[in-house]
């Protein structure tokens, strides 16, 4: 059989042959990896938005490390693109945004009625993965990294739906822990993937330009497949070992946040961010943060900005987050 050459890439990295079943997602597979020890399952989904590659480029570092090394590992690690033709396109989304497609009502109707976007038959498959490898494991024994990359320069951070197994693994890599996130935003793939039962991680390692992104998604993607059980933390690349002791956990310098605030831009809202805030960047109650056809829109409440809208796209004009103690009450 033929093999496009933009498949070829992908199948050079393969780790092991995967099972039958995901043949029929060649499309997307960016490697499998199990050498037959039972442990959990780890699915990787890098390019759900298709113009945030990090996590593609830091899952194939990975996948090309366990294939090439024999440390003991257990578990199987699967990797897929997220959405396929956003990726070839190099662009966000297509028709509608994959990561907010996945309310409980929204995918029943797809699974029911069959795909009618782009990001639904992505959906619909990457759906197929979740169940098929959620079958062949226990309930406490499912962990899916959701790798991102943001427009605007950020410290590293990460978002969970609650489960504690994930905040397990946050506690371990230098990223700010973000609570409540969905909460506020509907259909993110975690929040959906949390209520199936796996340990669940939107992690956002930078900007889509920034260089180090890969080596951060990198990083914490060693640091997962430790934490979870799956490979000895002294079985991991030295240079990936070393880089991280250099890192200290965001706990200790950055407590954990969550989201108290969220403004949402009507149509004909004619918003506009005031120029210069960075992300996690403290704000006081009363300070003009954006304006639009109603003048200016100032905090009610101090905190740290949090997602400020950049670029001519999306609903989410700002958040406002508080910080929390790491063993706060906020822990549900
Ligand atoms: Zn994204």
């Amino acid at each position: 059989m033929l093999v496009r050459t933009e498949d070829a890439g992908r199948d050079a990295y393969r780790t092991l042959d995967p099972p039958v079943w995901l043949h029929s997602m060649r499309h997307r597979l960016l490697g499998y990896h199990d050498t037959g020890e039972p442990g959990p399952a780890m699915l990787i989904i890098a390019c759900l938005h298709g113009n945030e590659i990090s996590g593609g480029d830091a899952t194939m570092r990975v996948l090309h490390t366990l294939r090439r090394g024999t440390s003991p590992f257990r578990g199987s690690l699967t990797a897929v693109i997220g959405n396929v033709p956003a990726y070839e396109a190099r662009l966000r989304l297509i028709d509608e945004d994959l990561n907010r497609i996945w309310t409980r009502e929204n995918v029943d109707a797809i699974l029911a009625n069959g795909p009618r976007s782009v990001e639904q038959k992505q959906l619909f498959e990457l759906r197929t993965i979740l169940d098929t490898l959620g079958a062949s494991t226990g309930p406490d024994q499912r962990y899916l990294l959701d790798l991102h990359t943001t427009s605007a320069a950020s410290a590293p951070f990460i978002a969970h739906a609650g489960n504690g197994r994930a905040r397990d693994i946050v506690r371990n890599i230098g990223a700010i822990e973000v609570r409540k996130v969905t909460d506020y935003l509907d259909g993110m793939l975690v929040k959906h993937t949390s209520e199936l039962g796996w340990a669940s991680l939107a992690f956002e390692a930078g900007s889509h330009l920034q260089a180090d992104s890969v080596d951060i998604h990198e990083t914490s993607i060693w640091q997962a497949l430790s934490t979870a059980g799956m490979i000895e933390w002294d079985r991991i690349p030295l240079r990936v070992r070393a880089r991280n002791a250099e890192t200290q956990p965001a706990s200790e310098t950055n407590p954990p946040v969550e989201v108290i605030h969220h403004h949402v831009i009507e149509t004909g809202d004619n918003f506009h961010m005031r120029p210069g805030f960075a992300n996690f960047q403290p704000i006081n109650a009363g300070e003009v943060l954006a304006e639009d056809r109603n003048g200016p829109i100032t905090s009610t409440v101090s905190g740290r900005i949090f997602l400020p809208l950049y670029q001519n796209e999306g609903r989410d004009g700002f958040f406002i987050v508080r910080d929390v103690g790491v063993n706060g009450q906020d822990e549900a």
